[in-house]
Formats: C-alpha cells, structure tokens, sequence
C-alpha cells in the first residue's frame, strides 16, 4: 500500500486523529477489537434512522426492508466466507457465543461420559471454557495438542491424541497472543480420516487473511464482527448444514420456532432454528457494511501491509537490548507479543499509554498458554491495515524510553 492509500484509508477512521494526553493516539491494540470506519458508523445511524422495525414477522413496509437487509447481510457473510449456503450462517452475538452454541448443541447430541475434545494449548479461552463446561456436565475430557518453542503446533502429537472417544477438535486458526497461524486445513483432514469433526475458531484470522470454509472443509468456523472492523454485539458461526441440522437448538423463543402448542413444539428451519428472539438486525447489516469495506481494499492488500508492519517491527524491536518476543513461527499474522528482560509487561503498557500508545499487556485471555511459557503475561502490539511504519517508529522510540526508565 503506497502513503496515498494509507493516508486515504485512515481518514475513513476518525477515531485515529484523535489524541491521548495530548499525543497522537497510535492505535496497536487491534487484536482486542478493531477500530470502525465512518462507513459502519453510518450504516448503523442510517439503520436506526430510516430502517428500524423488528424483522420476519412484519407485514408493513419498514419490517420488510429491516428483512431484507438483515438476510441481505446473511448473504454477505455466505459470500465472504466462501459457504456453500447461505442458511450456514447463523448470526450471535460474537465468537464467544457462537463456540458455547456448539459446545452445547453438539454436546448435547454427540456426546457422552468418556468422550474427549481436542482443543489447542494456544486457545483463547472462549475455546476453552464453554468445552471445559460440556466436559463438566458430561463427564468428558479435554486432550490438549502442545506447541514447540517456536509456538507452532505439535502435528505428531495432534495425531497421537486422535482416538476413538475423540468427538471433536477445537481450534484457533490464528493465535491471538502468538499470531501463529495454524494449518487448519491440515488439522481438518486429519480430523476428517477419523470422522472426527473441526470447529475453527477465526476471530483472529477474518481481519488479515482470505477464508474460505468449503475449501478448508471446516465444520464450524466462528468468528467476532468487531475484530474485523463491524460493530460489537455480533457474530457469525458457519456450520455446514448436515451438522446444524443434526445438533438441537441452543436456546428457545420467538423465531426459531415452526409451531407452539402446550404439548410440543416444532423448531424452524435453518438458520432461523438458531436464532431464538429479534436478532440485532441493525449490527447485522453494519457487519456487512465492514466486509464491504475490507473487501474494496482487498484481503491480499491487507495481508501484504500488515505483513510488511510485521516484519518491520519485529528487526526494529530486536534492536532493544533484553528483547524476548514470544511466538516466532514461520506463518504469523500482524500480533506481536514481547517481553524485555525483566520488566513487567503491565508497567511497560502504562507507561506507553501515557505516551499515547494503546498496546494490551496480560495473559490476553489465553492464560493456559501463558502459565506453560512460565511467563506473568506479555506486552502485544497487533496492526490493522491502517497503521503504518511511522507509528511503528514512534512506538519503539517510546518502548526505548520506557525501557530505560524500567531498567
Ligand atoms: N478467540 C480468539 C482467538 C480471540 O482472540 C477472541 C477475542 O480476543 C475470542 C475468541 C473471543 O471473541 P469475542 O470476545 O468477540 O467473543
């Protein structure tokens, strides 16, 4: 991306002029959420202008357009990620609920006492915990696949775990902590020689790279509207239709219903069978609006210039005495997590605030992953498309000082 592009792409996002005690905001906290082009925002206040009236179940003029915009967005989801259907998409309120979906649904359905999931030790713990429950519940267990020192995964020993009590395998596509991209494809046919089904976890892999769900063969791939630039409260699982026709509803209501007596109840075709209550149909639309918008750039652009944020940052903080970055695998998406010495991250993240600069320290909700590395957690700088080089410069001219007053 040439500074014309960047400098045009920017203006679309008018949070980044603003600034922090007085310093430029320099905006690295990306793979916490990411920020909203004015595009987004509008079609939000355009939405609740102009198109507000609760959907499917209006005969009026309103409801009928809030309809088709919302199934319009469903559209748009099916088209970004490459499904064969477009009733695959079942809209949540985010990455979170949509892997508690599953593990509950499909829990319900497919599993029983010694059962096992396969989840990895770099999951987030919205891939942990709803699974750690169905375990509970179940009296299950959870079989972890181990990393090198790199942080890329132990393929060996992913395939040692597989078993025939294995009724799933959970995984992160992109580490949010290590920024490890994992072969999903390759973790999926391996799952797949055994029957064994696949949810991907994608909230970390949507904003940087190309998804496609038919060719990687996912079963499940989840993924958050706010990380790749749409607003918060909304979500996407992709299931393929065999599997969510097979799994019961996750929670009951209006709309996932066919018919409602005081003896039983029939449940709604796909996907409206998941989508239980009035769906944030104005979140929907916006979320769409953001694939848009990420799609006109491009997701090959995207990926060349976070790549190039990436490999830059990286020489310029090797250059700092006592610099340990955590997660150096070969395919990385745009998160760096470092520590120096023995400083701790979260001093060096306050003083870095105070310089204007957003980076998260912490165990970024992956704390299993943190206590294996037998660190207190770790300061992590991640990009979207539009940072740039210069704030890269600033950033480690602050780490610098910070640094030395630490030290
Ligand atoms: N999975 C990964 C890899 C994440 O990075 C995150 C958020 O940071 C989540 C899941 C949870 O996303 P959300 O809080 O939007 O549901």
């Amino acid at each position: 991306m040439n500074k014309e592009q960047l400098q045009h792409i920017r203006a679309d996002f008018p949070i980044l002029t603003e600034k922090i005690y007085n310093k430029d905001l320099i905006y690295f906290d990306n793979a916490a959420t990411t920020q909203k082009p004015r595009c987004v925002v509008e079609r939000i206040e355009n939405g609740y202008y102009h198109l507000n009236a609760n959907i499917h179940r209006g005969v009026h003029y309103l409801s009928q357009k809030a309809t088709e915009a919302h199934e319009a967005a469903r559209t748009s989801v099916a088209e970004f990620l490459h499904a064969a259907k477009r009733e695959e998409i079942i809209f949540t309120r985010g990455t979170t609920e949509a892997i508690n979906l599953v593990a509950t649904s499909f829990g319900e359905a497919f599993c029983k006492t010694g059962d096992e999931i396969i989840l990895s030790v770099m999951e987030h713990h919205s891939n942990i915990v709803p699974w750690q429950m169905l375990c509970e519940r179940k009296g299950m267990k959870l079989r972890v696949i181990p990393m090198n020192e790199r942080g890329e995964l132990d393929m060996e020993a992913y395939k040692s775990l597989l078993n025939e009590h294995t009724k799933i395998v959970s995984v992160a596509h992109v580490s949010n902590v290590l920024g490890t991209i994992n072969p999903v494809k390759e973790i999926i046919q391996i799952a797949h020689s055994h029957t064994i089904p696949v949810l991907v976890d994608g909230a970390q892999a949507v904003p940087h790279i190309p998804v496609n769900v038919v060719e990687l063969d996912a079963d499940f791939y989840v993924f958050s509207g706010h990380k790749i630039y749409g607003p918060t409260g909304i979500g996407v699982l992709y299931g393929k239709s065999n599997w969510l026709n097979a799994i019961p509803p996750y929670q009951g209501g209006g709309e996932m219903i066919a018919n409602v007596t005081f003896e039983k109840t029939t449940y709604n075709e796909l996907p409206f069978k998941f989508e239980a209550g009035t769906p944030d149909y104005i979140s929907s639309t916006a979320l769409a609006e953001a694939l848009r918008y990420v799609q006109e750039i491009g997701l090959d652009k995207i990926a060349e210039h976070e790549h190039e944020l990436l490999t830059y940052c990286t020489e310029k903080l090797m250059e700092i005495k006592d610099m340990r970055i955590i997660g150096t695998a070969k395919e990385k998406s745009s998160v760096i997590s470092f520590l120096v010495g023995n400083i701790h991250p979260y001093d060096m993240g306050i003083l870095l605030d105070k310089l204007g600069i957003a980076v998260r320290t912490g165990h970024h909700c992956a704390q299993p992953l943190i206590d294996s590395l037998g660190i207190p957690g770790t300061v992590r700088a991640s990009f979207a498309f539009y940072n740039t080089k210069e704030e890269i410069d600033v950033f480690i001219d602050a780490l610098k000082r910070v640094v030395k007053m630490l030290s």
